[in-house]
């Protein structure tokens, strides 16, 4: 066995072997694999092997069909067959949500350049005879969907790698994973000891006990899951043809031909995790015992829908277990505070997923970034709140939801209150509806009391719509008030604080005393941040951002600070605060410091330390509502007092509560983008128009990438428009068209409640980008006209904000 290695990974599972395969195709050779038992020895080698494209993430989606169009190339370059039935497939809805999920994906599948088509009930009993099409309503139609032989995938991942010079062992258990000094590990096996420069945790059903091995915990849970194979069935052998595969959303299955019969497998509602405490390092090719009376209720659904099925005597049920992640997708890419660890795990569909996973790892381990944006499988979207437990919980919640619709108005009720702030009681008396981010809860917006908080979930405008209007009202009209813990609060101290930032940052660095908005880009130039650079003192800054976010940053910010003088902090716990807005927060304000807040007093973009409500605070005169408006930032433990002297001071000047969503449909009517809706990695500056904040004059990362692509001038754009509907609003990824053709695809949107009018952001052709343009969005299947705006429908020149 070879003592160094560039990457040693652990885990011959189907997504080991294709970030092995990856990495060598790629032209890192000198790669090595190590597998305990057997290659397929966790999850991978009773699957059932089903291929899909359809997941609630678009570019989650767009990497499923990579992986299922990759397998004719594994096989072609391994020479072992992956067993691939390109049947096509259908994803069935039996009621009116799941056939509006359906013409939502299909609009998706418009711009990610998927084939998927709605195919009519008689063509699905054409083409799947057993079927009874009188159980459904709809049928969406996707060609590459299938069957692969589980077994034969992973080896011919494996096989192909060695091919582009990559090795593996298998029967190699690692045994310990130690870091050296320098941050590479050595990886201890009882046959040898490798040194490699990175490890990839794929340890799949074990990854938990692989994270542990260098003090990682990781918030995955393997849970039981069934499916069953029937003997053969007359119609079946009756057919030339092998019958296409498919998911009956309602019933939380999945089905396809399988030998002459057929396989049936289900979510169960009552989800069973396996092995809570650890999984045994004993476990290998073993199957767990069926509990057929956790899957009696589906089992019957799913003979109604395909009556055949009911007669025809069983040959086999599998019960497996395999690892999910908290919020059901895969958990990849660097640890955050961790050098040269890398994770690709909880991936729960490695047939459908292994290849977009090992594609994306492996440009970013030798790229330094994936070629799209991952933020949907990035490990980093969790952090230390997410203990084992909380990953036991969430992973059950989402094995027993994997068909199941959720709304965009919807929040999953399981593994709340993770984080709350000493204000949750308070502002659930007063009707918080709550939603969560990172692991902390924050307002959505606010019912009339305890009672009055809830609502429907839905695609359309919930009874949120009214209330959110009377909060929008005082805030342009009065004034309102909004927690801000959930912001991300990073800390950089030192004498190398302003020269780190200048280099992290394309925008300028603000003197001690002022703020500015600043893009972090990659070294591809795209984007990788819009934060809030404040400068305290000469060598203190504290930077803005998103919450959600805290860790990718966090993460970005320690891999850049080698040579700088600076000490860094993600203080995001360590800063609670509340935003106040509207014509009378000046007024507010003024009554609870003694600081001149007047407009020459603090001027927009002002920052300072000083007291608020009698404790000590930061003071910033920022404003995303588009209103006059302030940040006051404080210590957790001031946070009750700031907000009820806010509340008292406030009371005859209209105050009001508001929430998150209040905060997104203020920003709509300003032409304001989002952090990881309107920008994100997948988009640059100068089409997200954030070059407009760019520091031409000074070195920066990214720097090369937007000057080149600033001469060549973008291809596509981040417009704003106004669409014409009366109940709905777009949410996002709904397709953009012209003249019929889908030109891009919506980012954000919702209603602007003070011009009373929907409005949408998105990404069209730079032709299509000027005021005016006539264009269509497409949501829930139905077109609606769209018109693009270039200046903000609110205030328009921002008097209001600075005034
Ligand atoms: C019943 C069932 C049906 C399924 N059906 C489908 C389906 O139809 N379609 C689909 O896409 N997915 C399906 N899946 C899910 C799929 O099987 C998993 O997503 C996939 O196998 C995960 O692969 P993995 O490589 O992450 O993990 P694993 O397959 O668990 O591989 C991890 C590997 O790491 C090795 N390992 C662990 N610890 C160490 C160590 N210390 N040293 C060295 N090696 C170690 C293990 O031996 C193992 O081989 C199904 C799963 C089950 C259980």
């Amino acid at each position: 066995m070879e003592a160094h290695a560039k990457v040693v990974i652990i885990g011959g599972g189907v997504v080991g072997c294709s970030v092995l395969f990856h990495l060598a195709k790629f032209g890192w050779k000198d790669c090595v694999l190590l597998e305990r038992n057997e290659l397929t020895s966790g999850s991978s080698w009773h699957a059932a092997g089903q291929i899909h494209t359809i997941s609630s993430d678009p570019n989650i989606s767009r990497l499923q069909g990579y992986t299922i169009k990759l397998y004719k190339e594994i096989e072609e370059v391994s020479g072992h067959s992956v067993g691939m039935h390109n049947t096509g497939g259908f994803y069935l809805a039996s009621n009116k949500d799941w056939y509006d999920y359906l013409k939502r994906e299909r609009s998706k599948a418009r711009y990610m350049g998927l084939d998927q088509e709605f195919i009519s009930l008689e063509e699905v009993a054409r083409l799947h005879p057993l079927i009874d099409p009188k159980r459904y309503i709809a049928a969406l139609w996707d060609p590459l969907d299938g069957d692969i032989d589980p077994s034969g995938v992973t080896y011919a991942y494996a096989k192909a790698a060695r091919v582009h010079g990559a090795s593996f062992y298998t029967h190699t258990p690692v045994i310990e994973t130690n870091q050296r000094a320098d941050g590479s590990w050595d990886v201890v096996t009882e046959k040898a000891t490798i040194n490699a420069e990175h490890i990839v945790n794929a340890g799949g059903l074990w990854a938990r006990e692989v994270g542990l091995l260098s003090g990682l915990n990781l918030p995955v849970q393997p849970m039981e899951h069934h499916y069953l194979i029937t003997e053969t069935i007359p119609e079946i052998e009756a057919r030339e043809e092998r019958l296409p595969a498919g998911i009956d959303y309602e019933g939380n299955m999945y089905f396809r031909q399988e030998g002459k019969g057929m396989l049936l497998g289900t979510y169960e509602p009552v989800a069973t995790p396996w092995s809570v405490g650890g999984t045994p390092q004993s476990f290998g090719h073993e199957l767990l015992e069926p509990q057929l009376e956790h899957i009696a209720e589906r089992l019957e659904l799913g003979f109604r829908r395909i009556p055949a099925l009911e007669k025809a005597g069983i040959k086999d049920i599998i019960n497996g277990p395999f690892t999910f992640g908290p919020d059901g997708n895969p958990m990849i890419g660097p640890v955050p505070g961790m050098r040269n660890y890398w994770t690709a795990v909880g991936v729960m569909a490695g047939f459908c997923q292994a290849g977009g996973v090992g594609m994306c790892l492996a440009e970013w381990m030798i790229d330094g970034e994936p070629s799209i944006d991952v933020w949907a499988m990035d490990i980093a979207r969790f952090g230390d709140y997410a203990s084992p437990h909380y990953g036991t919980v969430k992973s059950t919640e989402n094995y027993e939801r994997r068909f199941m619709l959720t709304f965009p108005n919807e929040t999953l009720p399981v593994g709340r209150c993770q984080r709350t702030t000493s204000l949750y009681d308070r502002l659930s008396a007063r009707g918080a509806v709550w939603g969560d981010a990172f692991g902390l809860e924050n307002v959505l917006w606010f019912a009339d009391g305890p009672e009055d908080a809830h609502e429907e979930p839905t695609f359309r405008r919930s009874r949120a719509h009214d209330y959110i209007a009377r909060e929008v009202k005082a805030v342009r009209e009065k004034v309102g008030i909004i927690e801000i813990a959930n912001f991300a609060k990073h800390r950089f101290q030192g004498p190398g604080a302003r020269a780190f930032l200048d280099r992290v940052m394309a925008g300028r660095i603000p003197e001690p005393g002022r703020i500015m908005i600043n893009p972090m880009l990659t070294p591809r130039g795209r984007l990788y941040g819009d934060l809030t650079v404040a400068c305290l003192d000469q060598d203190d800054f504290l930077v803005l951002g998103s919450g959600s976010v805290q860790d990718m940053h966090r993460r970005w910010f320690e891999q850049h600070l080698e040579g700088h003088d600076v000490c860094y902090n993600n203080e995001s716990s360590q800063w609670h605060g509340i935003a106040v807005s509207g014509p009378n927060s000046r007024e507010l304000l003024s009554r609870i410091t003694r600081d001149d807040v007047s407009t020459q007093g603090l001027k927009f973009r002002d920052i300072r330390r000083t007291f608020v409500a009698g404790v000590p605070a930061i003071l910033a005169r920022l404003s995303f509502s588009g209103e006059l408006g302030y940040e006051i930032y404080v210590a957790p433990e001031y946070q009750l007092k700031l907000y009820e002297s806010m509340v008292e001071a406030g009371e005859d000047l209209g105050l009001k509560l508001y929430g998150a969503r209040t905060l997104m449909s203020l920003r709509l009517e300003k032409n304001w983008g989002a952090w990881m809706l309107d920008f994100r990695p997948d988009f640059t500056p100068a089409e997200s128009g954030l070059d407009s904040f760019i520091n031409w004059d000074k070195e920066f990362i990214g720097k090369q990438a937007a000057i080149e692509e600033r001469a060549r001038g973008p291809q596509k754009r981040l417009v704003s428009m106004t669409v014409d509907t009366r109940d709905i609003d777009v949410s996002n990824d709904e397709a953009i068209l012209k003249d019929g053709e889908c030109v891009g695809f919506v980012t954000s949107g919702g209603y602007a409640h003070t011009i009373g009018c929907s409005m949408a952001l998105g990404y069209v052709p730079t032709g299509l980008a000027k005021a005016d343009t006539s264009l269509e969005v497409e949501i829930n299947g139905e077109m609606y006209a769209a018109r693009v705006v270039d200046k903000p429908l609110y205030d328009p020149r921002g008097e209001k904000m600075r005034g």
